[in-house]
């Protein structure tokens, strides 16, 4: 038991003369304070829900892949985002049922969903403001031919963005049960989807949905993906293959900001 506890029990024993006699019997003071640890456990447990329509994205569909790169180092702030404490996609109900529909869709082709980012904090995306406005020169890996003063001007990161209001979602198609895909040249590398022409979050404009030329493979997996994304309602942001927004999303005009936690 820790000691911080078994003090203040003692405490609370001594300050309550009723409780001397607990004060006394050092064994009774250990199982008080035991269970005044246990029960602080479980209120922890259960005091951090989501906000009203919200979900964790496995609660609705455990098949999508989960890949959530601010959570982690390898994305194009090299560490983690402020607000990312797990590696977990959180949605609003709406939207996790919706990406659904388009796992099973796809799953029929043993194919799956693979996703990077699904509601962000409203301090991670001041947090990933701030960074790029300190500015610095091109990184090969995630903005290879820009300033990085110059990516919230180009529509690459946000001063605000639709992904704090929990119904857009940053994603890719792999195959079911194997890694598959080269290892892009621009954005995140390894996520074992589909060839998709760039990997996600390549600030660059070979990210443009529409961009030509680019290899028959990579068209016809950004048409792919495009098409079972619209089907279930979803919009993409023309600037980058791998975002998309719910069309009819429940909170179109709020701003969340609660952390990305487990459960
Ligand atoms: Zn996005």
């Amino acid at each position: 038991m820790p000691q911080a506890i078994q003090r203040i029990a003692l405490l609370g024993a001594r300050k309550i003369p009723h409780l001397k006699f607990v004060a006394r019997h050092p064994t009774l003071t250990t199982i008080l304070a035991t269970l005044a640890l246990l029960a602080a456990i479980s209120f922890r447990a259960y005091s951090d829900p989501l906000p009203a329509g919200f979900v964790r994205l496995a609660d609705v569909d455990r098949t999508i892949r989960q890949d959530i790169r601010y959570a982690g180092l390898e994305n194009f702030l090299h560490r983690k985002a402020n607000g990312y404490e797990a590696p977990v996609c959180i949605l609003t109900e709406q939207a996790a049922k919706a990406l659904a529909s388009v796992q099973r869709a796809l799953s029929a082709k043993g194919l799956t969903l693979i996703v990077f980012d699904c509601d962000r904090p409203a301090r991670a995306v001041a947090d990933m403001g701030e960074w790029t406005r300190q500015g610095g020169p091109p990184d090969p890996q995630w903005y290879p031919t820009l300033e990085r003063g110059h990516l919230i001007a180009k529509g690459y990161v946000g001063e605000l963005s639709s992904h704090s209001r929990g119904s857009t979602v940053d994603l890719a198609i792999a195959r079911a049960g194997k890694k598959s895909a080269a290892r892009p040249a621009c954005g995140a590398p390894d996520t074992g989807t589909l060839d998709f022409g760039t990997g996600f979050d390549c600030f660059d404009p070979t990210s443009q949905m529409a961009y030509r030329p680019l290899g028959a493979e990579a068209a016809a997996n950004r048409k792919m993906l495009l098409a079972a994304m619209r089907a279930a309602g979803f919009r993409n942001y023309a600037r980058e293959w791998w975002h998309f927004r719910l069309a009819d999303e429940p909170s179109p005009k709020q701003r969340f900001d609660f952390p990305v936690t487990a459960n």
